[in-house]
């Protein structure tokens, strides 16, 4: 062990962690938690129940960060475990909590005004989720239930969650609707769990209500408790013919969930949003340079069109700087304006990425040789830095998904797209995949 880790109290780590996150978080997460085991480059923490542990299995690549640096092991592994759970139905485990009634702390999001269906652009890839959407705002429950939107970052999810919310409760005044992400709903679960509060009102809360929309359920992937405690509240609504509608940036089959709430996803219908054309893109700019009242040349919004290509929020961000840098300097809005408002993301996109970069890329990073990329091999060491490789193909270059499969060796594209998946998935639950993969991105774009 190392001696200068030995003689450091786990006061002293917390201080640290104090620093590091908010105080509401030390005090949530880290001040009730304690050792469990410290020995040979090993840390073991305990938190007070599962929900805490789930949290920080979730941070564990921040956390481990800071206790390395503070008890100066570069080699500390951190493990989170909970206490043992009760016996029963796993929700006696929260019966001890349930003392006073304490008021809830809202984190619920009132709903967006701004996020309507009329405002929404309707394109080939987004027509079937948008007009689900619709018939589940016109008739709660009577449509489809649960609806799922699936699709991936900024391409509308949460816009449309608004947007049935906006458009039900002006059909049908008196109606409850409630929009909560899923990170949310467990960071609620655990503040009343915290605060010694009601469960029981955390729960009727979420099941009085008419709609409720839940936005990310992804993020439950891993976290047993909350889907736990998630599931019992879908039944509830569910059976009592209450509406859900959820969005989810991969294949809800494909996110680690408990089977039986994985189940219940697949009951209803899943729509998925995939990457606007550029006849959408342009209709989205023009929309959105309307609600600015700027009036902004073709030209310019053609050339945005043309530029960001997958990502709708950051095709309207590029809108808005150009809009934001021509207020601030009082000048025209032109195509030199809008390049210089964009410089820096024009940089990233202008050196063309090809999948032979990427591939060279991955195996510098992986130590690996360029053939691994198109070999048959399986073993874990070069099939994982593979679908990396095929995952920031689909992600950086326009091929397609049969021509990212050529290029790794022949390869079908429902193996590309088994890659994609996997790799999103896994970035969801591990930051550091997260890190790395950002940094290949830099460096394949050549901006790092
Ligand atoms: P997601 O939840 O899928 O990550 P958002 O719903 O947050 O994406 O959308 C990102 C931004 O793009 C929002 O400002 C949203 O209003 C806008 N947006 C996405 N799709 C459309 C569309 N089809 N029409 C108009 N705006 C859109
Ligand atoms: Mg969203």
């Amino acid at each position: 062990m190392n001696e200068r880790t030995a003689a450091m109290p786990w006061a002293q780590l917390q201080a640290k962690l104090s620093l590091r996150f908010s105080d509401s978080e030390f005090e949530t997460y880290f001040r009730s938690s304690k050792v469990t085991r410290w020995e040979n480059h090993t840390l073991e923490l305990e938190a007070a129940d599962p929900f805490r542990r789930d949290w920080m299995s979730q941070h564990k690549a921040r956390i481990t960060e800071i206790l390395q640096e503070a008890s100066g092991d570069s080699r500390l592994v951190v493990s989170f475990r909970a206490p043992e759970r009760e016996e029963g139905d796993g929700r006696l485990m929260v019966a001890e909590h349930v003392a006073m009634a304490l008021p809830i702390e809202e984190r619920v999001t009132p709903l967006n005004p701004a996020f309507t269906f009329t405002n929404f652009i309707v394109g080939p890839n987004n027509r079937f989720a948008q007009a689900a959407c619709r018939s589940v705002a016109e008739h709660p429950s009577k449509s489809y239930n649960p609806l799922v939107l699936y699709g991936g970052v900024g391409l509308g999810k949460t816009h449309l969650l608004h947007a049935i919310g906006n458009l039900a409760v002006a059909h049908q005044a008196g109606l409850k609707v409630l929009y909560i992400s899923s990170e949310n709903f467990m960071n609620e679960m655990i503040s009343v769990l915290r605060s010694g509060g009601d469960m029981r009102l955390f729960r009727d809360k979420f099941r009085n209500t008419d709609i409720l929309l839940i936005d990310d359920i992804q993020f439950l992937a891993g976290k047993e408790s909350t889907q736990e405690e998630f599931f019992h509240t879908f039944n509830d609504l569910h059976s009592h013919g209450k509406q859900i509608v959820a969005t989810s940036d991969i294949p809800p089959r494909e996110i680690n969930l408990d089977e039986r709430l994985r189940n219940r996803f697949e009951w209803g219908l899943v729509a998925d949003i995939s990457r606007p054309d550029y006849e959408t893109r342009l209709a989205i700019l023009r929309g959105k340079a309307r609600e600015e009242r700027r009036g902004v040349p073709d030209g310019v919004l053609e050339f945005l069109a043309q530029t960001f290509t997958h990502n709708v929020r950051e095709l309207e961000g590029s809108l808005v700087k150009i809009l934001a840098l021509s207020s601030i300097l009082d000048r025209e809005i032109n195509l030199d304006l809008a390049k210089e408002a964009l410089r820096d993301a024009l940089k990233a996109q202008a050196r063309p990425v090809s999948i032979e970069s990427i591939q060279e890329a991955v195996t510098n990073r992986f130590g690996l040789k360029l053939s691994d990329m198109k070999a048959r091999k399986r073993t874990d060491a070069v099939a994982y830095p593979r679908q990396i490789a095929m995952y920031l193909s689909r992600e950086l270059t326009p091929a397609s998904l049969p021509e990212i499969g050529a290029a790794f060796g022949g390869r079908d594209h429902t193996t590309v797209i088994h890659a994609i998946n996997k790799v999103e998935q896994k970035m969801k639950q591990d930051t550091d995949l997260a890190a790395v993969i950002e940094k290949l991105i830099q460096q394949v774009k050549g901006v790092a």
